[in-house]
């Protein structure tokens, strides 16, 4: 309950990366955090992301926290109620455009809001709001996976069967995709034509010299 005269002011975190980088489990430990101060917190996700379990927000590891599934952006804000204090959202590149006027309302409003979701879809590809999200966030947190070729940090979400599905992104998982690091995430190489700006390796000094005059 707030206080009065205290003043909250709202703030928008976004958790982004790639598949298995513990984003679920970060918002997870956020939200216990000031579930432990006896913050008011009201978790969504979108009801496209029926993996598990209907109502929890369940991450990789089993650790999980409830959360209510939506249809829309719009379907959040009817169901914020005013003594909210944190307003969590998993998966949230899922979502449609106007989650990006949400979130901004509810931090105005003086909500913490607090976003997980895949920065990039299996292509390498921004996925959906992310980047506007991105963009109005007050602070975003980049995690990383490992490399399932060679451990080093992994930044992309690799499908291995790409031909399976067109969709953006298969909901549920594992045996569909894997972490991958920049270098062993050679979707681009198999299907089309590399951007001219890696295929000119074979540059001469003296080219290099006139593309400088
Ligand atoms: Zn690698």
């Amino acid at each position: 309950m707030a206080m009065p005269g205290l003043f909250y002011s709202g703030s928008i975190e976004v958790v982004c990366g790639p598949m298995f980088s513990g984003k679920t489990e970060e918002l997870i430990r956020r939200v216990k955090r000031a579930q432990i101060a006896k913050q008011k917190v009201q978790i969504f996700k979108p009801a496209i992301d029926n993996r598990y379990h209907d109502s929890d927000v369940v991450s990789h590891s089993s650790l999980t926290v409830e959360a209510v599934a939506v249809k829309s952006s719009m379907e959040i804000l009817a169901k914020v109620f005013d003594s909210t204090r944190i307003v969590a959202i998993d998966e949230v590149q899922f979502f449609d455009a106007d989650i990006v006027k949400l979130v901004s309302k509810l931090a105005r409003r003086g909500c913490r809001v607090i976003l997980a979701g895949l920065d990039q879809d299996y292509k390498g590809e921004p996925f959906g709001p992310m980047p506007h999200l991105l963009a109005v966030a007050d602070q975003v947190d980049k995690v990383a996976a490992i490399c399932t070729v060679c451990g080093a940090n992994a930044t992309k979400s690799y499908r291995k069967r790409p031909e399976s599905n067109s969709d953006q992104v298969l909901v549920g998982e594992s045996d569909v995709y894997e972490a991958r690091c920049r270098h062993h995430f050679d979707y681009f190489d198999e299907r089309q034509e590399l951007p001219s700006f890696y295929a000119d390796t074979t540059m001469t000094p003296e080219k290099n010299n006139s593309s400088q005059v």
